[in-house]
């Protein structure tokens, strides 16, 4: 692919937790392309979440640097003004949403970055509309549901227009339909899409491409298509991984 392509590069990146022994990332490389899908698989505790953290610069890297767009953050405003173009949803939604009410939150970014609160309201209402959250404006966000506060999260970031969007394991303990209903606002997103996930099936639908993130480093594993017409040759060799989806 082309070099000049690339919106998103991990050089080389090693972090350990303080006080932990094992590196979690360990010389990771990965290059993200402009308009790329790519799905992210590992197992649980194999540092997806960590990376995610640290693209958005929440966590700082031992070495190695984080590039956007060919420049590298290295200050808290350098990385804030990142985050106005990259969008991280959350594993947990409560992570995500700490206002009263499902507007205040959506409308928390718009009117951080200077819109007035007209402004702020209406693209807030516009996002939920599309999300199909019509009338959810005044409901109190603590009292949504875990499908309803996954779909606010995704308002909350999708509302500031990323350039790219991270989502963290979005289909984790979800209904069927919230399920689907997500994945078809992701296939109808014309953006750079990295998505984080344990499960096969949930990235071959919305990715085209799939690394895999194990001992610490990204490699690429498959074509999503290929996925999709393969489920039993295991395209990820020794991950562990269920059959519960697809026997
Ligand atoms: P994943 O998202 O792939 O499940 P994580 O990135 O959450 O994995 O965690 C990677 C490893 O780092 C795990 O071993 C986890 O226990 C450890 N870890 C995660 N967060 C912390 C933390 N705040 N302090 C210490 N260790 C952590
Ligand atoms: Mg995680």
């Amino acid at each position: 692919m082309d070099e000049n392509n690339i919106i998103l590069r991990l050089d080389n990146i090693c972090f350990g937790y303080p006080g932990a022994g094992k590196k979690v990332l360990d010389h990771l490389n990965f290059s993200i392309h402009v308009g790329q899908k790519v799905g992210l698989i590992g197992p649980n505790g194999s540092g997806k979440s960590t990376l995610l953290h640290i693209v958005m610069g929440l966590l700082r890297p031992d070495s190695g640097h984080v590039e956007f767009l060919g420049q590298r953050p290295e200050t808290e405003k350098d990385f804030r003004s990142i985050r106005r173009q990259v969008g991280l949803v959350f594993q947990n939604a409560d992570d995500q949403l700490f206002s009263p009410t499902v507007l205040e939150d959506v409308a928390f970014g718009p009117l951080n970055m200077g819109m007035s609160p007209d402004q702020a309201s209406e693209m807030s209402v516009r996002i939920l509309n599309e999300l199909n959250l019509n009338g959810f404006e005044n409901r109190i966000t603590y009292k949504l549901s875990g499908g309803e506060k996954k779909l606010v999260a995704l308002a909350t970031v999708l509302v500031m227009e990323p350039k790219v969007l991270f989502l963290d394991e979005p289909s984790t303990g979800l209904d069927e339909s919230t399920r689907e209903h997500i994945i078809d606002i992701l296939n109808r997103l014309d953006i750079t899409i990295v998505m984080v996930s344990h499960e096969y099936d949930y990235l071959a639908r919305t990715t085209q491409t799939i690394y895999t993130l194990n001992n610490g480093k990204v490699e690429y594993c498959c074509n999503s298509e290929d996925l999709h017409t393969h489920y039993h040759s295991h395209p990820a060799g020794r991950m562990p991984h269920g059959h519960e989806d697809h026997r």
